[in-house]
């Protein structure tokens, strides 16, 4: 694509968003917005597959941004852990990244648009009083600037109960960072009319970086970066059918940390923690990149190692177990030793869960035959070993809670990527969401552009059933959910005898209800609700968070497909003329 068709794809783009900004448009589409749609849809396709790869697509909405308002320089700038600035992408209209020696920008217009919560356009520092004066803008010799915070427009919620403004604070909370894009050209400034594109980009920044966030969070074990033991099963299922494919080994160690009781009975919990942290990153340093490490419970490791047979495994578990026992700790008191089991693919076997039993009950071998050794399984090994329960108490007290939600997450955000069926899409997230809550039924409704009102899009109860029509849901709390963003999550609300919404629940006899908003930029789409006649300790306003994170992955997987709907309509459109 030319530099000039570009801008003329642009040009129009940005019509047709200023038209819809507007209200629907009188006159009929043209020639060239069928022309632009695949491309606004080609972005919003990118950002959504961008769980692996986000720094490509983010550069690209960079290098669109930087083309789009003509400036000659763009960051985005996200804030590390502690809120210090990180700048991610830099990047001059080249479509070349900054040296980082080039990474000043002017801190007052990030601040202002920081503090004000909103795109913000400077079209010449030299008005603005405050910023004139920042030694920042003197130095780069700025004219203008355009910033947008990355954050998720969730409207002002109306003041209500203290539960509920907490909620609010922690969802539409501190921006991630923002897209910031600056320039000393005289010749070709900045415009304001450009604010709103550049608004609409870095709103689909924002989703790209939450969704790559929500994919490393539900994949990494944070306290030792390893992959979750959901991770390492769909791993271990593709590497298998891999190796199957291609003839080569697998070998799987099973690895867990002798006496570990006494460290923490000795030293403490979080000294236990920094063992695991260390032995975690010893596992990392002695095995290949593509190699798969992951925690598969409290102290209880699981490590995947490819084109690697038998012997090869047996010689990295002892590589592993000698280093960890010669690791020197920081509190020379500290000691740590390993026990692992070996068992490899296709020798001892080809089927998956063979493979884990098989390399647990070498583990176990091990620590019966006195820890901190290695051993391989073999037949004599066999049925003898059978190890208890291994998913009492993983990772957290609530595990099976943790598990169940990080599940959701990625199949969630599996089918985003992956089914153009948004029907399919709300049946599935529905079902999720009725079966994690424990709810009787939920349903998904969605605002209609017409009248502004709200009808379900798909309602099923705990058995997967389709209900119809007739099927009565609380009006009211839907009905605020959709007008103020803020969820609501409602309990027992037949003894809290002051409950605010108590005519439509009363009536329906419910005892439980909760309500998300579906946000997309800084409108609400439509609601996630379910509701049970009795208690369930998973409806708890603990879980509201979690499903908040969902129902935006689910709005901004609506909103490309109503984007691709349109695409598909002017298609059609085009082709019976
Ligand atoms: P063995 O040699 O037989 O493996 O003995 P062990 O003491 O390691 O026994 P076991 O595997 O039964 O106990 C593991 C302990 O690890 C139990 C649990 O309290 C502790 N643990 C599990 N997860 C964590 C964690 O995340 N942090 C800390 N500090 N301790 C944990
Ligand atoms: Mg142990
Ligand atoms: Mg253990």
């Amino acid at each position: 694509m030319t530099d000039e068709n570009f801008f003329d794809i642009i040009d129009s783009l940005k019509d047709i968003i200023d038209s819809e900004k507007s209200g629907p448009r009188a006159t009929a589409p043209t020639d060239t917005d069928a022309y632009l749609l695949p491309f606004l849809y080609e972005i919003s396709a990118l950002l959504t597959t961008g769980t692996t790869d986000v720094r490509e697509a983010l550069e690209t909405v960079l290098d669109v941004a930087l083309k789009v308002t003509r400036a000659t320089r763009g960051f985005i700038i996200l804030f590390d852990e502690q809120r210090k600035f990180d700048v991610q992408i830099a990047r001059n209209n080249k479509q070349l990244n900054l040296d980082p020696s080039e990474f000043a920008v002017s801190r007052s217009v990030i601040n202002k648009a920081l503090a004000e919560r909103k795109a913000i356009f400077i079209p010449n520092v030299h008005d603005d009083l405050v910023i004139k004066n920042a030694a920042s803008v003197i130095d780069l010799e700025l004219l203008s600037a355009m910033c947008v915070p990355l954050q998720f427009h969730v409207p002002k919620g109306l003041p209500g109960r203290k539960e509920r403004r907490r909620f609010q604070d922690q969802v539409s909370g501190d921006a991630l960072g923002v897209v910031y894009v600056d320039s000393n050209q005289t010749i070709n400034p900045l415009r304001e009319e450009d604010l709103y594109f550049f608004e609409a980009l870095a709103n689909h920044a924002t989703a790209a970086i939450i969704n790559a966030r929500l994919y490393h969070q539900a994949t990494t074990d944070p306290l030792s970066k390893l992959y979750t033991r959901r991770q390492f099963e769909i791993l271990l299922h593709e590497n298998i059918r891999r190796s199957e494919q291609s003839g080569t080994p697998l070998s799987l160690l099973m690895v867990d940390i002798d006496h570990f009781k006494r460290v923490n009975d000795n030293f403490g919990h979080p000294v236990g923690d920094e063992v695991i942290r260390q032995v975690s990153e010893i596992m990392r340093g002695c095995v290949r990149s593509a190699d798969v490490c992951s925690r598969y419970g409290g102290e209880e490791f699981a490590v995947l190692l490819l084109d690697t047979d038998a012997t090869g495994g047996q010689v990295l578990a002892e590589k592993i177990r000698r280093t960890v026992q010669t690791h020197r700790f920081e509190d020379s008191r500290l000691k740590a030793t390993i026990s692992l089991g070996v068992a490899t693919c296709p020798v001892h076997t080809t089927d998956e869960r063979e493979l884990v039993k098989k390399s647990d009950q070498a583990l176990y071998r091990a620590k019966e035959g006195g820890r901190n050794r290695v051993e391989v399984w073999n037949e004599h090994i066999g049925e003898a070993a059978q190890r208890t329960d291994k998913l009492a108490g993983i990772i957290t007290g609530d595990f099976a809670r943790d598990y169940r939600n990080v599940t959701m997450v990625l199949d969630t955000i599996k089918a985003v990527n992956s089914t153009m069926e948004v029907d399919h899409l709300l049946v599935m997230t529905l079902d999720k969401i009725i079966e994690a809550t424990g709810a009787e039924r939920g349903a998904i409704l969605l605002v209609h552009d017409a009248d502004r009102s709200l009808r379900p899009a798909v309602a099923r109860d705990r058995h997967g059933t389709t209900l119809d029509e007739t099927a009565k849901f609380s009006a009211s709390i839907p009905r605020q959910v959709a007008s103020t963003g803020v969820s609501v999550s409602v309990v027992d609300t037949l003894e809290d005898g002051e409950t605010e919404y108590q005519s439509s629940i009363l009536d329906l006899n419910l005892r439980q209800v909760m309500c998300v908003p579906l946000p997309v930029r800084d409108e609400v789409i439509g609601v996630i609700y379910v509701d049970s006649r009795t208690v369930s300790n998973e409806m708890a306003a603990s879980n509201l968070l979690f499903f908040e994170a969902l129902a935006r992955q689910v709005a901004f997987a609506i909103e490309n497909f109503r984007i691709h709907a349109q695409l598909e309509y002017e298609r059609g459109r085009k082709a019976s003329e």
